[in-house]
């Protein structure tokens, strides 16, 4: 049976377009909590072409970077409860992360920030400062003694194997 994919209405076969929404008739009706359609979706203020900049990890991920953007005053999708909109809008699958998606003339500064902040991210973790003070504590703290206990311990094997030597020498000898 058709039905209006907008006003849900069912149709007899052979219709093809909804009388009162003026839109094709479609084989199944969407499940209600489905994705809205493409053209139902509404683009928030300051958006005409969306265009996805970078793709996030996860949803916590996502709404970081959206919250960086938009304090910097570019209009991005940032309500949680639009990802899954995002995803469909984008064709992009939840498996595959999130999509950001800003307007196509604010890609450049979008993608610029989105650097900025994963460059600092990475960097804060590598405090030089800190690493030198740490392998100064380090080595302050290393007693000697375990220095020559170790180079023994690599020996004994080699001992071991002289000895064995030996001992295989001496029964042929014996022999
Ligand atoms: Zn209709």
């Amino acid at each position: 049976m058709p039905w209006c994919p907008k006003c849900r209405a069912e149709y007899r076969e052979g219709f093809t377009e909804c009388s009162t929404c003026q839109v094709p008739l479609v084989d199944t009706l969407p499940e209600e909590n489905e994705v809205p359609e493409r053209e139902e979706f509404v683009l928030p203020e300051g958006m005409e072409k969306p265009i996805a900049v970078y793709t996030a990890k996860n949803r916590l991920e996502a709404e970081t970077v959206c919250d960086l953007l938009r304090d910097h005053g570019i209009a991005v999708f940032d309500r949680p409860a639009a990802f899954r909109q995002i995803q469909a809008y984008s064709g992009a699958d939840a498996r595959f992360g999130v999509e950001i998606l800003v307007d196509a003339s604010q890609t450049a500064r979008a993608r610029e920030l989105i650097e900025e902040m994963n460059h600092d991210l990475a960097e804060q973790p590598v405090d030089e400062d800190e690493l030198a003070r740490l392998a100064e504590e380090q080595a302050m703290e290393m007693p000697e003694q375990p220095m020559e206990d170790n180079v023994s311990f690599k020996l004994l094997p080699v001992v071991i194997g002289v000895i064995v030597v030996a001992l295989v020498l001496l029964y042929f000898v014996a022999n």
